[in-house]
């Protein structure tokens, strides 16, 4: 299978809906095909979400380049990724700012998004195994926080981590869908913007949702 050219194709149906530049030539860039179990390598360029194990899944690409499209990067942030996965998005995230801050809470899956991410040459990416509290309480402030799970509500204790004028993007909802929602800390008043529905994996843990 000729990946490059699937990746060329899926990057052009992104255009529809995503105009920023920089995001969608970093989606040609990262092969998404290596994040992804071999049994399904063949699905790589598809627009869907893939099985990881652990019941979890590598987002699908147009929902990834939205989300990270509204962080509105220019190049020099240090960012938070909640829920490391694959570390697709991770290496996204590494190509269009100064550094990234990844935790993942099932070992085994941060272990192989860690290994991927060497093997591609990503020097600017941290992957941590998630402690007690949400986030990386000590890598703070963050100019950026994009969380890859669905949460009952805004945890307070992310927003914490956010630098001044920092934006946190995360989906709250039920544990089935979610609407994906940007909060901003502009001088101490935390505006909310709804970027519409979607569906995530639980986030688990200290104000989020009980492991099953
Ligand atoms: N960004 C990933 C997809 C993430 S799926 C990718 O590009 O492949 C969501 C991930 O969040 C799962 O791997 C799940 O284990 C993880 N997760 C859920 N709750 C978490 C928490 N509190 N801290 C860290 N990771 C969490």
């Amino acid at each position: 299978m000729d990946f490059a050219a699937a990746r060329a194709e899926l990057v052009e149906h992104l255009r529809y809906e995503i105009k920023d530049e920089r995001v969608l030539g970093a989606m040609l860039r990262v092969p998404r095909e290596v994040f992804v179990p071999k049994a399904c390598q063949d699905a790589s360029y598809e627009d869907r979400p893939l099985p990881i194990g652990h019941g979890q899944t590598i987002s699908q690409p147009l929902i990834v380049a939205m989300m990270i499209e509204a962080l509105e990067l220019k190049g020099d942030e240090k960012v938070l990724e909640i829920g490391t996965g694959s570390g697709y998005q991770a290496a996204i995230l590494a190509e269009l700012c100064r550094w990234v801050v990844t935790v993942e809470r099932h070992s085994d899956l941060a272990e192989k998004a860690r290994q991927v991410l060497d093997s591609l040459g990503y020097r600017n990416i941290e992957v941590h195994l998630a402690g007690d509290r949400l986030g990386w309480p000590e890598g703070a402030p963050y100019d950026a926080i994009v969380v890859a799970a669905g949460a009952p509500r805004v945890p307070k204790g992310l927003v914490a981590q956010l630098a001044p004028g920092g934006r946190l993007l995360i989906p709250v909802g039920s544990r089935y869908e979610q609407q994906l929602l940007k909060v901003t800390e502009r001088h101490g008043i935390t505006e909310i913007e709804d970027l519409g529905p979607c569906r995530w994996v639980p986030l688990i843990g200290e104000e989020a949702w009980d492991a099953d």
